[in-house]
Formats: structure tokens, sequence, C-alpha cells
């Protein structure tokens, strides 16, 4: 049995799988426990590169460990780990315009943040303010062809208010250029979203179609 948010990342799993291909450049925005980064490693193989940011310091050792542990050293890709607010993503990606095929977001808080730091609001959680800045950098990044994912949860404290945040920049965009198509689970609630904004290439961008 798969629990919602394992389902929704198995779905986004599949979604990068159809965008990605060998040799690409992406970039996983909140590496976490390197889950995310280990599987875009895999898409992107040895002749790719992948940046992965994350704030807090314990999350870029977890997630460096386990893309390291979980590839051979001739299958890894160029990889660079950012210890930085994902909203300066256009600081350190280069070029930093049009080079990446995928920018994937996964919200909320570090996997296994404890009980302690939730009741003491120590915990580090993901900004709706810096959430939309980062996502509208992202946006600028992308190649056409390419997207950007994000998995957006609504059950925590500020969860709603960054989750009707992304909606509303979905909602916004213009779609000659942009498809952003959302995906939810209907009879579970709290269940994650994903939203996935796909940049339309040259001639399917004049038709807004994909
Ligand atoms: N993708 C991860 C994985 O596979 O394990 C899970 C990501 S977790 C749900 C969200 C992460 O976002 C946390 O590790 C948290 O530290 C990070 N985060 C929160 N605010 C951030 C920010 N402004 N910039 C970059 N990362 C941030």
């Amino acid at each position: 049995f798969l629990d919602s948010g394992a389902r929704m990342t198995r779905g986004a799993h599949h979604a990068w799988a159809q965008i990605v291909a060998p040799g690409d450049t992406v970039v996983d925005a909140t590496c976490g426990n390197g889950n995310d980064t280990l599987y875009l490693s895999q898409l992107v193989g040895p002749s790719g590169r992948v940046y992965a940011f994350d704030i807090q310091e314990a999350a870029i050792r977890s997630a460096s460990y386990i893309v390291h542990k979980g590839l051979l050293p001739e299958d890894t890709p160029e990889l660079t780990f950012l210890q930085h607010c994902h909203s300066r993503m256009q600081e350190h990606v280069q070029p930093p315009t049009n080079s990446v095929k995928l920018v994937c977001f996964n919200l909320g808080y570090f996997p296994g943040s404890n009980k302690d730091e939730q009741e003491s609001g120590t915990r580090i959680v993901t900004q709706p303010n810096t959430t939309i800045a980062a996502i509208t950098a992202a946006l600028d990044l992308l190649q056409e062809g390419g997207a950007v994912s994000v998995l957006a949860y609504s059950a925590h404290a500020g969860g709603m208010e960054e989750f009707l945040a992304v909606q509303a920049l979905a909602g916004s965009l213009p779609s000659k250029q942009w498809v952003v198509s959302c995906t939810n689970i209907v009879n579970r609630t709290q269940a994650p979203v994903l939203f996935l904004f796909y940049k339309l290439q040259g001639r399917n961008a004049a038709k807004g179609s994909l």
C-alpha cells in the first residue's frame, strides 16, 4: 500500500521520465533526503548535469550521501549541491536561461524532521513567498519542451496558503506559451497535489497546445 504522498511522488517520477533524457540538465529545488535527486541523476545519466538545492545543511549532507551510495561513479552525472534558498537559483545554474529540462519542487518539511521541532516552531518549511519567487525563476531557466514540477501539500500550517499561491501562479500563465496540469487524489483528505508547468515548443506554442 502506498500512502497518498508516496503515490503522488511516484506519479511525479513517471511524468519526469517522459520529459527528461540522458544528457539533460535538471534542478532539484528541494533535495531533502535526496530521493528525488537520485532519481533525476539516473534519468540524466553520466553525460547529464544535476543541481540540487536545499536550505538545510543536514539535507545537503543526506542527499549527497544517498546519491553517491545509489550510483556507481561511472553512472554519476555532474552534480552540484547548493545550500541556498531556491529563490536564488538563477545565480547558480549556468547558463541562467533556456538551459534546463526539468526543475522539481517537493514542498513542505525535511523528511524525518521531528515533533519537537514542529512544536517549538523551529522546523524549516517551504514558504509561499520564496516558493513563488523560485518557481518564477525556474520558469525562466526552462528550455522549450521542459517542465517545472511542483508537489504541494496543504495539510500543515501555511500549506494551504502556499498551495493557493502556486495555483494562482499556474492560472496566470499565458496559454500560448504554457500548459499547466494539476493532478490530485479526490478520495483522500490532505493528499498532496502535483502541478506540472510545461513550456511549449515553438510550433505548439503558436497553437497553444502540447
Ligand atoms: N525531495 C526531497 C526528497 O526526495 O527527500 C524531499 C523534500 S522536503 C519535502 C522539502 C525540503 O525543502 C526540505 O528538505 C527543506 O529543508 C527544503 N526547503 C525549505 N525551504 C527551502 C528554501 N527556501 N530553499 C531550498 N530548500 C528549502
